[in-house]
């Protein structure tokens, strides 16, 4: 191996090693650091990030990714990637990266105040600053069609706005009809064996119990508790999720715990070769989405699942849940809601919540829509997409922390991922025909290794589009979402919800 390129591979390591460090003191002010220590902490985090950006973008790094020449096909990976990380952060100018800072750090605080009070005025100028920082960004960073295209690109490598709005497009049509017959045909009261006392230990153990069986390594990684559930990876080998009971609610805490398990298994499945390098991520926030919704949804919320698990929470709630069965248990878990609230959405009206949010970003990146107006057409957006026109802003466009924190062009990842989850659940059962047996057995084995082989050893090795196409035949659609959600709840609300052959 050439000189340079061990100089160059020790150098992104070393960037490696801070960020992840970074990451730890990130995930101990989430989890245990005393509220004393937030001062502090900011200053250590921010100093971490910024030796990694420094080191990263320095003059010596640029030069040697320029005239490296890659010995191993793993080498070639790491130096494709690489240059095109470093491509984007060295477009974007410091002045602007700090200008964000600081406009981000304000407007959190802001956007807290301005949602809690219903106040979109208040929150109005620090929106409109970061839309046109964001702007600002997107034409540092490039782009052919969309100042959007830029942001996305974030997120979602190589993903435009051209072929998110055609695939929300066709989804849309399909999905208003869907969620209109469904809403009509589930039963709210029964959805309340969900809601009641549940022991927040018992909760904890069963979780617990069930990220066990999956699969999930805890020689390799923990769960904790946080205000806000998340996964954080600062090894291959230390895995970190965590999650949020809450004593009165059986669903949040419990599939808040598979999903972000779905992302841990993920990042526990990346090839050890890959360790310490860049490559050692999911490939896109959409594919990783994916993993957290297959293991939420498609199996968390499936018939074989709880054929194996009903009678164990029988068994820890046996107030709660001795006298269920599993038909009324599986609608209530399955509960198709209009709610003006995205975090409290059904597997179905998700994604019609994302479509919203995604038209909003685009017209206002693309300058079609004025920050003024964004109470006015949130809510004719809704509308449109749920029929429901929310109540205030606090319930409309001030429920999200995201805009404050300003990561524009994020959203569209959630319904991209469940999408991907869709298409490459079908493919996994084509090659794993006995899956609904081995899950009604416990047995997880057969399908987290095939997500393994497909997905997760990957790492950024290979786009998301790749690992479509190769496990599945085709890139991204909406095809197979739709086909699994007409048989699913079609079965479960007895409603024939055929639609057009796909
Ligand atoms: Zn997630």
């Amino acid at each position: 191996m050439s000189e340079a390129l061990t100089d160059l591979k020790t150098r992104l390591s070393t960037v490696r090693d801070l960020t992840s460090s970074a990451a730890v003191l990130d995930w101990d002010q989430e989890t245990y650091m005393p509220e004393g220590g937030t001062e502090a902490r900011a200053r250590q985090s921010a100093t971490l990030q910024r030796l990694a950006h420094e080191m990263f973008t320095s003059d010596e790094t640029a030069g040697l990714l320029e005239t490296v020449e890659p010995v191993t096909d793993l080498d070639a990976d790491l130096l494709r990637v690489a240059r095109r990380d470093l491509d984007r952060e060295r477009r974007i100018p410091s002045g602007l990266v700090a200008e964000l800072a600081l406009a981000t750090g304000r407007a959190r605080d802001a956007w807290r105040h301005a949602r809690d009070a219903d106040d979109y005025p208040a929150f109005e100028p620090h929106l409109a600053r970061i839309v046109d920082l964001c702007i600002r960004k997107a034409e540092a960073v490039g782009f052919r069609d969309s100042p959007y295209d830029a942001l996305v690109d974030e997120y979602e490598p190589d993903m435009t706005t051209a072929r998110i709005a055609e695939v929300f497009g066709e989804l849309k049509t399909e999905l208003v009809p869907l969620v209109e017959t469904l809403a009509g045909a589930s039963d709210p009261a029964g959805a309340a064996m969900l809601h009641g006392p549940f022991p927040p230990g018992a909760q904890w153990d069963f979780g617990m119990q069930v990220l066990k069986d999956i699969g999930f390594d805890f020689e390799r990684g923990r769960q904790d508790r946080s205000a806000h559930p998340f996964t954080t990876t600062f090894s291959i080998s230390d895995v970190r999720l965590t999650t949020r009971i809450h004593p009165d609610h059986f669903s949040p805490g419990f599939f808040g715990s598979l999903h972000e398990a779905g992302h841990g298994l993920y990042e526990q499945g990346v090839d050890p070769d890959l360790e310490g390098t860049l490559l050692a991520d999911g490939t896109s926030l959409g594919m990783h989405e994916s993993q957290s919704r297959l293991w939420e949804n498609q199996v968390g919320r499936s018939r074989p699942f709880w054929e194996r698990y009903l009678p164990r929470l029988r068994t820890a709630f046996p107030d709660r849940f001795a006298p269920v069965e599993i038909d009324p248990f599986l609608r209530a878990l399955n509960q198709v809601r209009r709610s003006p609230i995205r975090i409290e959405a059904d597997e179905l009206t998700y994604n019609l919540h994302i479509m919203v949010r995604f038209e909003m970003e685009r017209d206002l990146i693309e300058g079609r829509l004025a920050v003024r107006d964004v109470p006015r057409a949130w809510n004719d957006r809704m509308e449109e997409a749920l029929g429901i026109r929310p109540e205030s802003d606090a319930e409309g466009c001030l429920q999200d922390i995201h805009w404050s924190t300003g990561i524009l062009g994020y959203f569209p990842t959630y319904a991209l991922g469940n999408l991907m989850s869709a298409q490459i659940w079908r493919a996994l059962r084509c090659d794993v025909p006995d899956l609904d047996d081995r899950i009604r057995q416990g047995e997880f084995g057969p399908m987290l290794d095939w997500l393994r082989t497909q997905v997760h050893r990957h790492g950024r090795r290979r786009s998301a589009d790749r690992i479509l196409r190769d496990t599945t035949g085709h890139g991204l659609g909406s095809g197979d979402w739709l086909a699994y959600v007409r048989t699913k709840y079609g079965g479960l609300f007895g409603v024939n919800l055929d639609g057009p052959a796909t």
